[in-house]
Parts: structure tokens; C-alpha cells; sequence
């Protein structure tokens, strides 16, 4: 493995399992500091526990994205233990319904853009200062968001809000900081633990990709390591699409 991110810290947001584990882990491996961070202390202490065991420099801190006191105290803490921040991951998302956008409650409504657009922009407005020359910050869309699904539709629009934020943000950080954006397609991960209910199900979605495969966390992990290095250091306001060649843009 390349040690591409030696030295670095790296912020990962909703980092306990699932695509945003694999991201810490594969930072790590690449040589980052990396802090892991998700609403429940036992799968915080776990994570880093795992992360440990393979060698890797990581700090755990409890973080609901939407509490303004536990957002502070990423920042605080890392900041405490670190001093500057080189890389942030902006990886935390919910679906809480399968209401069609206009049957969806309003606190629903509410949730979705909370969690999922407005808590990147605030943990972002926090470690801004902190953000050092040649950052990387890269936020965690979906391909939902090019083509919001249906039954997924309302979570579908937020993850199109983040490849907006990806351009504005792009434009607004730069010079020191690149911005960039990761669109997964199907990862069977506890969120999306839908698409492998029966074998007729998993193939179906397999079916939706060019490669024939569902993709894996560390397919996600492996295109962050990419962006968050100097081998992306022309790359900005961009969002890479991973998701086995199903349709997102020309
Ligand atoms: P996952 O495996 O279910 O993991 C979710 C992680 O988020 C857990 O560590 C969980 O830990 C944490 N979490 C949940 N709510 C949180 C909150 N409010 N604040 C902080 N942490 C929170 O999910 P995933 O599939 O890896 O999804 C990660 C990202 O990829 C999401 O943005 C999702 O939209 C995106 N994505 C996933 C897929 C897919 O097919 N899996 C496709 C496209 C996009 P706790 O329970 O301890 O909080």
C-alpha cells in the first residue's frame, strides 16, 4: 500500500462502519492520523479499537452530526490532540422514510437536509480555520443524487444539494483547500442492507451496473485515499461517480 497521506490528519464523519470505517482504515494505512467518530460511544471505541490493531494512529471522539455541542468537541479534540487538520470527510447520512417527496412530514423534511446537507456545512464552518494549505475536503454523495430513486426520492435531493456544495465550496476554499465529491453507487452496507435481502434482489441490483458487481467499501475508500492525496492535487469542485458504471452524466 502507498503511504500517500504520511503525516496527514484526517477528520471522518459517520466513521464507526460501512464506507466511512473503510475510508478511516485505508487513510490510515496511507500513513494518516486519522479520527474516527459516530453517535455511539461502544462503535466509537470499537472502530478505533480495530484501527489499532492494525497499526494505525487513530482517535476516537462521539459525534451525532446534528449536535451542535459534539460537532464543537470534534473539532476542539482534534484540534487538542493534532493541531491542524489536513483532510475532512463529510460521510454521515440518513434515509428515515419511503414517502414520495410530497407525502413526506415536514420534521422528515427537516431530518434529511439536518443530517445530510446543513451538519456538512456547519462541522465544515468549524474546521475551516483549522484547515491547513493543500487540505482536502471531500463530501459523500450518492448516485441518488443524479437520479433521485424512487421510495429514496427526498434523501435523493439532498445528495444532489452536496454536488452543488462540492462547486460552491470548490470555489470558496480555494486556493488552500480542494474540495471534491464521491457519488457511491450500491454498497452493501448496514444503510443499504436492502439491496442483498434475497440472492433475486442482490443480482438484480448487480444487473443495474456495467461491471455486474455491487461495489465494496473499499472500491469508496480507495477513490478517497486518491482524493484526499497529492495525486489529486489538480483536482478540485469535482464529483467522481463509483458505482460500477450505472448512469449518472455524460
Ligand atoms: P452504514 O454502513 O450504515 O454506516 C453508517 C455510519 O454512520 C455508522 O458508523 C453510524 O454509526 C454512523 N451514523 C449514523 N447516523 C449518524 C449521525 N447522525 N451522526 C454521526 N454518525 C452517524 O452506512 P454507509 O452505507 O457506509 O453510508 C455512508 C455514506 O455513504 C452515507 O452518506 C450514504 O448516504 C452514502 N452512500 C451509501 C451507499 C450504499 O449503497 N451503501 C450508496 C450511496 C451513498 P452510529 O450508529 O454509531 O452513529
Amino acid at each position: 500500500m502507498a503511504r500517500r497521506l504520511e503525516g496527514k490528519v484526517a477528520i471522518v464523519t459517520a466513521s464507526t462502519q460501512g464506507i466511512g470505517f473503510s475510508i478511516a482504515e485505508r487513510f490510515g494505512l496511507e500513513g494518516a492520523s486519522v479520527i474516527v467518530s459516530s453517535r455511539k460511544k461502544r462503535n466509537v471505541d470499537e472502530a478505533v479499537e480495530k484501527l489499532k490493531k492494525k497499526g494505525i494512529e487513530a482517535t476516537g471522539i462521539v459525534c451525532h452530526v446534528s449536535n451542535p455541542q459534539q460537532r464543537k468537541e470534534l473539532i476542539d479534540k482534534t484540534i487538542q490532540t493534532y493541531g491542524h487538520i489536513d483532510i475532512f470527510v463529510s460521510n454521515a447520512a440518513v434515509n428515515p422514510t419511503v414517502d414520495n417527496i410530497l407525502d413526506s412530514q415536514e420534521q422528515v423534511l427537516d431530518k434529511l437536509w439536518e443530517v445530510n446537507v446543513k451538519a456538512a456545512i456547519l462541522l465544515l464552518q468549524a474546521a475551516a480555520p483549522h484547515l491547513k494549505k493543500g487540505s482536502s475536503v471531500i463530501l459523500i454523495s450518492s448516485i441518488g443524487g443524479y437520479f433521485p430513486p424512487a421510495k429514496m426520492s427526498m434523501y435523493g435531493v439532498t445528495k444532489t444539494a452536496l454536488l452543488g456544495l462540492t462547486k460552491a465550496l470548490a470555489a470558496e476554499m480555494s486556493p488552500d483547500t480542494r474540495v471534491n465529491c464521491i457519488a457511491p453507487g450500491f454498497v452493501p452496507t448496514h444503510f443499504a442492507d436492502f439491496i442483498t435481502r434475497t440472492e433475486e434482489v442482490r443480482k438484480s441490483f448487480e444487473d443495474k451496473t456495467l461491471l455486474k458487481r455491487l461495489g465494496t467499501t473499499a472500491d469508496m475508500a480507495a477513490v478517497a485515499a486518491f482524493l484526499a492525496s497529492d495525486d489529486a492535487s489538480y483536482i478540485t469542485g469535482e464529483t467522481i461517480v463509483v458505482s460500477g458504471g450505472m448512469p449518472s452524466r455524460l
